[in-house]
């Protein structure tokens, strides 16, 4: 019988610890600080920067919204950047996408400084995680490390296999895995023969976005599945990327969706925040 990861009451745990935290360095003087930049009224995203907004409440951090209509031109885009990178209270800035497509998203996440980088998106801050160095992680792949972390699962010495290469997710989280030794495969929409690759996966990551993608039979037994996909099916109903009903039997462990990856991703948010606070405050 396989474990089922539990990523909402693994997310919780590491937000109270945060809220602990963030009460200390207060005392300090230190009020982590996130600011959040929206271009446009996107349905979805005004839903993520809420929750992302309530996460703060929760543990104590600071939460600016910096709201930017639909004609918004990418100069004025950078000069807000600018500004709150000069901004001594904030600590963390994040540009919630999608933006409106006349904007340039790789130079607007290039604008903020690699030090309130909390997306962990900024090239120096990729470069360090490519290079081994500490920095800023994007948060999704983070949650995924800290799930196997916290569930004493062995990394190390694995053949772990990461479908999916976004900048987001896939390619960071590929690199994670190999900085904690894992041997690690990424496959991509041209990945020829795939499932004969994840059959061999001690670990098997499905970050794609495509539902029910990961069958029984391109699992290995005993091994541990991480579904990171967000999809809805034809019923409206969230689902992953993975065929969680007949996936699970053949695993070890496994997450599912939604209650897996999703709720760590805002966690890991969290805590890029707080870091980013403590690293300002000591230089
Ligand atoms: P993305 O930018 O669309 O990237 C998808 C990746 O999957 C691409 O590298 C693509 O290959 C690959 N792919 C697509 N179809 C494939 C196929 N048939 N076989 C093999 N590989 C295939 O997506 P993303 O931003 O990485 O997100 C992936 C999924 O995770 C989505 O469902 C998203 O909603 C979800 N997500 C969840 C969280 C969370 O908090 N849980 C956070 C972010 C994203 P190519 O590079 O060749 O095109």
């Amino acid at each position: 019988m396989a474990v089922i990861i539990n990523g909402k009451e693994l997310a919780a745990k590491v937000r109270e610890n945060l809220k602990i935290e963030v009460d200390e360095l207060k005392k300090q003087g230190i009020n982590p600080k996130l600011a959040v930049i929206m271009v446009g009224d996107d349905p979805s995203s005004a839903i993520y920067v809420r929750n992302k907004s309530r996460a703060c409440d929760e543990i104590g951090i600071e939460f600016e919204e910096f709201l930017l209509n639909e004609q918004t031109t990418m100069e004025e885009l950078l000069s807000l950047i600018e500004k709150l990178n000069g901004l001594k209270d904030i600590n963390g800035i994040l540009l919630q996408s999608p933006i409106p497509a006349h904007l340039d998203i790789r130079e607007a996440f290039n604008k903020i400084d690699y030090r309130k980088d909390v997306d962990g998106f900024h090239p120096i801050n990729v470069g360090k995680l490519s290079i081994g160095e500490d920095g800023f992680v994007s948060c999704t792949p983070l949650g995924v490390m800290k799930m196997l972390e916290e569930y004493n699962i062995e990394v190390q010495g694995k053949n772990a296999v990461v479908i999916g290469r976004s900048n987001i997710v896939g390619k960071p989280l590929a690199q994670l895995l190999l900085n904690a030794n894992a041997t690690v495969t990424t496959c991509h929409s041209k990945t020829q023969n795939i499932a004969e690759i994840t059959k061999n996966a001690d670990i098997l990551v499905a970050a794609l976005g495509k539902p029910k993608f990961v069958t029984e039979d391109m699992v290995k037994d005993g091994a541990v599945v991480i579904d990171v996909g967000i999809n809805r099916n034809e019923a409206g109903k969230l689902v992953g990327d993975v065929d969680f009903a007949n996936v699970e039997p053949k695993t070890s462990y496994i997450t599912p969706v939604p209650g897996g990856v999703g709720p760590m991703t805002i966690a890991m948010l969290m805590t890029n925040v707080v870091k980013a606070a403590k690293l300002q405050h000591n230089n």
